[in-house]
This record gives C-alpha cells, structure tokens and sequence, in this order.
C-alpha cells in the first residue's frame, strides 16, 4: 500500500493502537520490557489474521514467520510459553548455554505438563563446540532429557566463527542421530564472520552435505551489505533454511542514537513502533524463513505477534528511513566481522568482547556480557587491557572505537 493511502494509515494506526502503544513503548519488540500490562499486550489477539508460515529451505517443514528465541527465565515463565503456542509461535529455539541448560529446562517443564503440546512444537537446541566436539553425544542426550522429549527438530552447532568445528566426525553423530530419530535437521548458528560460512555452506551443497538450517545476526545493519546479500541467495540457492537473530541490531553502544529516536518518532505517526518496523524489514527477504526473537516478557511477546500478523508492507520511504539509520549508526554497530579486528590484534577476540558490551548495554542482560568475558582465558583478558587498537580501529569498517570500549568492557564486564 502507499504512504498515501488513508485506509492504510487507518489500519496502521488501528494496528498500533490495538498494542496500546504509545511514545513510551519505543523498546517494544527490543529486550527491555516496556511498561505495558499484559491486558493491553494481549490485545494482539485482535491483530488480524494468523500467523504467517514460511517453508524453511529444503526440509518441507513450514515454520512460524517469529520464532520464541529462548534466552530467558523458561522455568518461571510457563504462562508465557503457552499463551506463545496460542499465538501461533511454534517455533522454540534453545541451547544449552542459555542459563546453564536452565532454558532447556523450563521447555521441558511444559512438555512434561502438557505432553500433547510437544508435536506442536519445532523445538530447537544447540551445543558449543568450546568444550570440545567429543563431549557432544553426551550432552546431547543430557539436552533431551531436560527437554523431556525424545527427539529435537533441529539441532545446531552453537555460536561458530569459522567451519572448522564441522568436522566429519561431527557430521557423522549429526547424521546418526537423523537416523536415531533424535534429530530431524542440522545446522549453525553464527554471529561473526557471518557471510564466509554462509558461503562455505552453501558451496558444500547446504542439505546434500548434511547442512539443512543456519541461523544467524540479520538486521538492517548488514542486510544491505552486497557480500550479505549475495550469501544469503547463495544459501537460498542451495536450499539451506535460514532463521535472521539479534533482528533489533542492537550495538556495544550506550544509548539510542538521536537518529534512532528521530526514526522512531516517524514511526510511531505512521502507526508502527521503530522496533516493529526493524522486525518487518527482515521479513521482506523472503529467503528468510523466521526471526528468532528474545521475548522475555507477554508485551514484547505481543507485540511482535502483532507485527508479524500485519501484513502492511513497509514503503519505500519507511525502508529509506531505516536504511538512513543503519547508516547514522553505523559507529555503533558491531557487524561481526570477527577476522578484520582479530587480524589487527594479533588474535585478541575483539568481537566476543563486543557481544558482551551488547547483551549488557542493548538487551540489558548484563549477566550473560559478563558469562562471555569470564569464558575468555586470563591471559587473554590481560592482553585486551593493554593491548594497542590503533591498527584495529583503522581497518573496522564500522569506526568502531574499539580501545574505549576495550576499556569500557574491562570495567563493567570483568
Ligand atoms: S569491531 Fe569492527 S572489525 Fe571487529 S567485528 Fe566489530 S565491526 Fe567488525
């Protein structure tokens, strides 16, 4: 529809006032919870429409256009995960990492209660290579049983930068594990060097090399990018299931950008939060099939429903005004591209220092910033308190200022 539709700005409006959205609502469908009562949250119910499904790749499986990423309290949230299935969000994402398998945990209290739900369910774990890809047929299993189910739909390798952890042996459990019936599909998730593994995936022959789904950091800070674009049809291509995380591109910055708020006031006039609208910029690539979104509280639940269920396109204007932003922002983002600054420092992991500044200043989860800047060996965190960023900081294709928020990071993550 155009921007000069009436009807179109009607039902906007309509579709943000069903939300009882207002100025103050700006970080709904981000990670802080905005002050909305479940009441006004529920209200998404009115949202039109069900809940739009999307093949995911080659594995004949139709998922949720928005997945529940599950990065959360599960355990003490049951309410939330029922009214999620109410909704229509059926795809749940987890890991062991996530609260030391508490997250896997708190899926499998609801399973054990509502045993009938689980086939409704396209459940989905994860492991870290980190402590060693042997360990994985072990805690595997350990996974299942905190699940309380006998089997995951798909099953990714946890977090990789590189391909290296993909070894034939790996594969080799992946693929006796499809035949045990524990694992419908595999993959991996990735926030760093994101473009080279999609490529790589895809030039092994996605499903034909055992690669059936990739989750991964899509967002308006890189969807532009050419080399993005070109990995993500590569995929595409090949057949291989995309799932978009970290949708919100949220930065080791501090606070929202004067742009972001100019953005978002623009926004809010046309009837969507900026939040929304960053959610419905990913969907409009239709090689993705779901975002997995945090949603720890039923109003950002709610929200995102809400927005998925809509089916207003975004105008041109209103995908310049974002890509305006990314732009604005760029000084802010950490686009992941981990080789660049890890190069510049001799190996020092500077991205997965900036992933930490992010869950602690973006998503407000300073628990988990902290948990990756204790995984990283001492020595290592001595060297990135005194090391020298000039190098980095010239050849990071986003300005970062990489020192200061070495710095930052050393202060408040440690
Ligand atoms: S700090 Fe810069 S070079 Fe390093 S991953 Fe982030 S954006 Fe890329």
């Amino acid at each position: 529809m155009s921007a000069k539709n009436p009807h179109h700005d009607k039902s906007r409006r309509n579709f943000l006032k069903t939300l009882g959205l207002g100025a103050a609502a700006l970080s709904v469908a981000g990670a802080a919870a905005p002050a909305l009562s479940v009441g006004e949250a529920l209200a998404a119910t009115a949202a039109p429409g069900p809940m739009p499904r999307r093949m995911l790749g080659k594995t004949g499986v139709e998922v949720p256009a928005l997945a529940l990423g599950g990065m959360f309290d599960t355990i003490n949230n049951q309410l939330l995960l029922r009214q999620a299935l109410n909704w229509g969000v059926t795809y749940w994402d987890t890991a062991e990492y996530y609260g030391r398998g508490q997250s896997e945990e708190g899926f499998g209290r609801f399973f054990a209660k509502n045993p009938d739900r689980r086939k409704e369910v396209f459940l989905v774990t994860k492991l870290t290579p980190r402590e060693g890809l042997d360990t994985f047929p072990d805690r595997f299993e350990k996974s299942l049983a905190r699940l309380s189910t006998s089997y995951v739909d798909l099953f990714f390798v946890h977090g990789i930068d590189s391909m290296s952890p993909l070894t034939p042996r790996v594969r080799a459990w992946a693929a006796d594990m499809k035949k045990a019936g524990k694992m419908r599909y595999f993959g991996f998730s990735t926030h760093s060097n994101m473009e080279e593994l999609l490529q790589a995936a895809a030039k092994e022959g996605g499903p034909a090399a055992n690669l059936d789904v990739i989750m991964f950091t899509y967002n308006i800070h890189v969807m532009h990018k050419p080399a993005m674009q070109a990995a993500v049809d590569a995929c595409a291509k090949a057949g291989i299931g995309l799932v978009a995380m970290k949708t919100q591109g949220m930065g080791p910055a501090t606070n929202p950008s004067e742009a972001e708020l100019k953005v978002a006031e623009q926004f809010l006039k046309r009837g969507f939060t900026e939040k929304q609208a960053r959610l419905k910029a990913v969907w409009e690539n239709k090689n993705i099939a779901s975002i997995c979104s945090q949603m720890p509280s039923i109003a950002i639940l709610g929200a995102n429903v809400a927005a998925a269920r809509d089916k207003t396109a975004l105008s041109a204007a209103e995908t310049g005004s974002l890509y305006a932003l990314a732009c604005a922002e760029a000084g802010g983002y950490c686009a992941g591209c981990a080789s660049i600054c890890q190069n510049a420092t001799n190996g020092l992991p500077v991205r997965e220092v900036m992933r930490g500044l992010m869950y602690q200043r973006g998503y407000s989860e300073p628990g988990l910033g902290q948990g990756l800047f204790a995984e990283l060996p001492a020595d290592m965190r001595q060297r990135l308190a005194t090391a020298d960023y000039s190098r980095a900081e010239a050849v990071c294709p986003h300005k970062l200022e990489i020192a200061k928020l070495m710095r930052e990071a050393g202060e408040t993550l440690a």
